[in-house]
């Protein structure tokens, strides 16, 4: 498998579906050419798979599902064959990384970290495998009740173009760990890793038909694999309202579905914090794989006597910011796109437009080709909580600060939008920490550091218009599963 795939990607390769086992090109024969961010510059090409790939992708997953071995054989030999795909994805570890790069923008070295990140997401399901276990349950005299847990039988994933190497491992290593098969469906933007990915799992030794990965549009393959009647459970990470159209979707079958649907994260610096460790945090946070991340720390809420303090620091910081090519390993890269680059600068726009105070602006190297979406990171402050800019997600490395009076105006602050994925909570005071912990809205909450992105191993998801369902960590393995309860009468 992957003769198509040159290790260091030949100009103009035609990347192919993964369907059955099989390199296969959409039926229609049609394909969509693939730019680097960086230069804009078409490279490669993928497939734009229609309804009639979605359906033959539907059925290769449903044959492995009910015939194959795959969801029979003993955990820890499907476990092995994550393992082994972990292991395949460190040994072509610069190879991947080089890609992902190159489709993304992003810089190499977030390329790496995000290659590692993936090898530990299979390692980790590898191991867990077979780990997880039902429950026996003290029933009535005479019986005995267990529970089971089965897998869902076919998860359709739909993955961003943000970190497609890491979210396709967290939606896969769970899946698959727990016997499911697996059709992707991965950004149009980006999605020569996933295909990569896919022919390695071959190689790890994956029957054919449990991992597929096919390309194309969102409204076109995207919608026909979400609202295909034979998927049993649909994963997905993105914007809340494509995220609203594929449970619309699903529920038409009576689907269920697990939803990430990014945020509006807040950090929380009490005048007491540390800030030599905060600052470095704070700015890495928004700026992180150009801000668009999900679990990006876009709102930074500083209490009152520390707000200048922290606001020149960082605006110092923020000037000295650079984006540039993926190869130059700047700062920050491009942003996947032009649609992308003009939504950042519409939304930047309307804050300046609303009077809202610059406090620094970062800039963009020279050199970086003109061609490029590059975006100079900008830095607001003083921002009133009632703009788009304090509610809504720019996915650019764009920071807005708040200034607070006390905790308990600094909590109604942090939960002042619809969204809640994450939480920074800065102070040395213990008893504050766990109280600001507990009453701010968010799936996850760290406390003296953040972790954008971070953590295999911790459960990961949203309130609210961030989504529901939690992935990664053991956790992720319930929401692959269901448990199915056995009653034994015996008298
Ligand atoms: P999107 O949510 O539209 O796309 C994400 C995935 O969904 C892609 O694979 C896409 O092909 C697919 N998709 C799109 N429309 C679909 C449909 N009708 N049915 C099924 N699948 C569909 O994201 P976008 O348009 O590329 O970006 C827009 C905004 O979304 C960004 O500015 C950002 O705010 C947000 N976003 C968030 C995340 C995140 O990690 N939370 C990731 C990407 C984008």
């Amino acid at each position: 498998m992957g003769t198509h795939v040159s290790r260091t990607v030949a100009e103009g390769v035609a990347f192919m579906n993964l369907i059955d086992g099989r390199s296969v090109d959409a039926l229609s024969g049609r394909r969509i050419d693939v730019a680097c961010p960086s230069d804009g510059r078409v490279f490669a090409s993928i497939p734009a798979s229609a309804e009639a790939d979605v359906d033959a992708a539907v059925a290769a997953a449903r044959r492995a599902f009910e015939n194959g071995p795959w969801s029979r054989m003993a955990p820890a030999d499907r476990g092995r064959c994550l393992t082994r795909l972990g292991l395949l994805i460190e040994r072509n570890a610069e190879e991947l990384a080089a890609l992902e790069s190159r489709d993304t923008g992003k810089p190499v070295r977030q390329g790496r970290a995000d290659v590692t990140a993936t090898m530990r997401y299979y390692e980790f399901y590898g191991g867990a495998a077979d780990k997880i276990h039902g429950d026996t349950i003290p029933f009535l005299d005479g019986y005995t009740a267990m529970t089971l847990r089965e897998p869902h039988g076919v998860v359709a994933g739909i993955v961003p173009w943000n970190y497609p190497l890491q979210i396709l491992a967290r939606v896969a290593g769970a899946a698959l760990a727990m016997g499911n098969t697996l059709v992707v469906k991965p950004a149009e933007d980006a999605s020569l890793t996933a295909i990569r990915i896919a022919e390695l799992a071959l190689e790890a030794g994956f029957p054919a038909g449990v991992f597929n990965v096919l390309t194309g549009y969102g409204a076109e393959a995207g919608a026909a694999l979400s609202a295909h009647p034979d998927i049993d459970y649909v994963t997905f990470t993105g914007s809340p309202p494509t995220g609203a159209a594929i449970q619309a979707a699903a529920a038409r079958n009576n689907r269920g579905a697990t939803m990430e649907l990014g945020g509006k994260s807040p950090q929380i610096v009490f005048a007491d914090a540390d800030l030599d460790a905060a600052l470095p945090v704070l700015v890495n946070a928004i700026i992180q794989n150009g801000g668009q991340t999900c679990s990006a720390g876009s709102r930074i809420l500083i209490e009152r006597p520390a707000y200048d303090r922290v606001a020149t620091a960082l605006a110092e910081r923020f000037s000295a910011l650079v984006a540039g090519p993926h190869d130059a390993d700047l700062d920050l890269g491009a942003l996947i796109n032009a649609r992308q680059k003009d939504r950042v600068a519409g939304m930047v726009a309307a804050a300046e437009q609303a009077g809202v105070e610059v406090l620094a602006r970062g800039s963009v190297d020279h050199d970086a080709p003109k061609e490029g979406f590059y975006f100079a990171p900008v830095l607001f402050g003083a921002v009133d909580p009632a703009l788009e800019l304090a509610r809504e997600e720019v996915f650019g490395p764009v920071l807005a600060l708040f200034a607070f009076d006390d905790e308990a105006d600094a909590i109604r602050l942090a939960n002042a939008t619809d969204y809640g994925l994450v939480a920074g909570v800065w102070t040395r005071d213990g008893a504050r920490q766990h109280r600001v912990a507990k009453r701010v809205r968010a799936g996850q909450v760290f406390v003296n550091g953040y972790g954008a992105g971070g953590g295999i191993e911790l459960p990961f998801g949203g309130f609210r218009k961030s989504g529901h369902g939690r992935e990664k960590g053991f956790e992720a393995l319930y929401d692959m599963s269901a448990t199915k309860t056995v009653v034994f009468n015996h008298g």
